[in-house]
């Protein structure tokens, strides 16, 4: 009997907790770095299964380590929980339907993200202690996935520097290895200050932040055309200077998201954006300060690792979806734009539409598609240490992330079952690292050979995580806060 082999009846016999865990997360929201419920929830599960726990990981109230086993290397595998702005939506239907308007939800999964990595870790400590094989697994729940960049911070702080590989997965439309790039970026806000007055009758003493945040958009706008096609600037505007029209506004405010190939592309693209916030500034006559808020370097692929990942896939199979679950993804994808759904297939670069509306197969490593504009913490990670992403469908395809869709779509059969599938893949993936000496060194190489032995952290020394107090009345449902 194979390591896998041993290890899924592991997943199987545990796997009706952590789909409660994961079910339970979707039902408490919490958006970055508020994730108190959440993180709980996980501690509580930590502990139960017997895991040695690092609490506030990194300075991070809402991080948590568990470690478990002895000796020998050490892989990480790596959850997230927290959820989006805006989502609230019941699940199990298609249509529109807040639970509470306005309220959060899990847009991207993170719920099951977390669950079904902590359902891997949990796997291997009991495949490990049954084998009586020496090593660690370390389950790390890492909050602020979205625009928090907690991961960055961790890495900042050591907490992977003895890890010899990291593990993760996300949620998604396909069940794949995700070996497509994801790009760096980082988050910067913008200050301007200039003098309020009478709009009308002493307008001309006046100097407006407003009209600088203006020149600014529009200078970037002018940029864009001469910056890499892959390359990206989004803006928010934060304060506008308030809503009367007839003052001259003192103050404004505006958020810009370089993203591009690498942290040194980022770097020039940011440095040109603030070039440009300085040239609105003096047409303005106003001032401006900067500061930088979050930021993550691109994915990196790990080739060995990769391949090792993708023989579990082939072993398993396409995830066991039943009519049931795809009925309701049918049902989900009449509620899609039919772009979405092709964008799902273009990603992989499958030109024939299978007419299933569920992932019934598996995308093989060589596939090549569009590439995903997004980002991910996770990048950080991967400059670290050796990392391999895996994904797996748990939605109908082409369902775009960060939508009502993706919550409505999180406690439904199919995201059980992909949870249940990434889990086994994670573990037995986390297996060949810990028990595979030559794979371990292919990976180091592999890592070596893209990084060239070096890490710079995108986010200055200097700018600390928005991190927030441990509420004092906590209204966790696994109880106060765990000691
Ligand atoms: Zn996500």
């Amino acid at each position: 009997m194979t390591n896998s082999e041993q290890v899924w009846p592991l997943v199987e016999a545990k796997k009706d907790y952590f789909i409660a865990l994961s079910d339970h997360v979707w039902g408490t929201p919490e958006l970055l770095y508020a994730e108190f419920r959440s993180v709980s929830e996980h501690i509580a599960a930590l502990d139960h299964e017997g895991f040695r726990l690092t609490r506030d990981v990194a300075g991070l109230p809402t991080a948590v380590m568990g470690e478990a086993g002895f000796g020998g290397p050490v892989v990480a595998i790596l959850g997230e929980f927290d959820a989006l702005a805006g989502l609230s939506q019941e699940a199990g239907l298609a249509e529109r339907r807040p639970i509470e308007p306005g309220g959060s939800g899990h847009g991207c999964g993170h719920n099951m993200l977390g669950s079904a990595a902590l359902l891997a870790a949990t796997a291997v400590k009991d495949w490990l202690q049954r084998s009586g094989t020496p090593g660690r697994v370390r389950y790390y729940g890492c909050p602020a996935e979205e625009g928090g960049s907690a991961k960055t911070y961790m890495v900042r702080a050591g907490v992977f520097d003895d890890v010899d590989a990291a593990v993760t997965w996300h949620p998604g439309g396909t069940t794949r290895v995700d070996t497509l790039p994801y790009l760096a970026n980082s988050t910067m806000d913008f200050h301007f200050v200039g003098r309020a007055a009478h709009a009308s009758s002493s307008a001309h003493l006046g100097r407006s932040a407003l009209d600088a945040v203006e020149l600014m958009s529009v200078g970037v706008n002018y940029m864009r055309e001469h910056m890499p096609s892959h390359a990206r600037i989004h803006y928010a505007i934060l304060d506008g200077g308030g809503p009367a029209a007839n003052v001259v506004q003192a103050r404004a405010a505006v958020r810009y998201v370089v993203r591009g190939r690498d942290n040194p592309e980022v770097a020039e693209l940011s440095a040109r954006v603030r070039k440009i916030a300085e040239a609105a500034a003096m047409m303005s006559e106003t001032e401006v300060s900067w500061k930088v808020i979050s930021g993550c370097s691109n994915l990196l692929s790990n080739e060995p690792l990769q391949k090792a990942m993708a023989r579990h896939y082939q072993h398993l199979g396409p995830v066991p979806f039943d009519d049931a679950d795809r009925a309701f993804a049918a049902e989900m994808q009449r509620t899609l734009d039919p772009k979405d759904i092709w964008t799902d297939y273009a990603r992989v670069g499958m030109k024939v539409k299978p007419n299933t509306p569920l992932c019934d197969f598996i995308v093989p490593n060589e596939a090549r598609g569009e590439p995903v504009m997004g980002s991910t913490d996770v990048g950080d990670v991967s400059w670290k240490v050796p990392t391999v992403q895996a994904r797996v469908a748990t939605h109908a395809i082409g369902t775009p992330a960060h939508t009502w869709q993706i919550v409505a779509q999180g406690k439904a059969g199919a995201a059980h079952k992909g949870l249940v599938y990434a889990a086994k893949v994670m573990a037995a993936t986390a297996i060949d690292v810990l028990t595979d000496a030559d794979l371990r060194l292919a990976a180091k190489k592999d890592h070596l050979a893209s990084t060239g032995g070096r890490y710079d952290c995108p986010i200055p020394d200097d700018i600390q995580p928005a991190v927030k107090p441990w509420p004092a009345a906590c209204s966790c449902t696994a109880g106060d806060r765990p000691k």
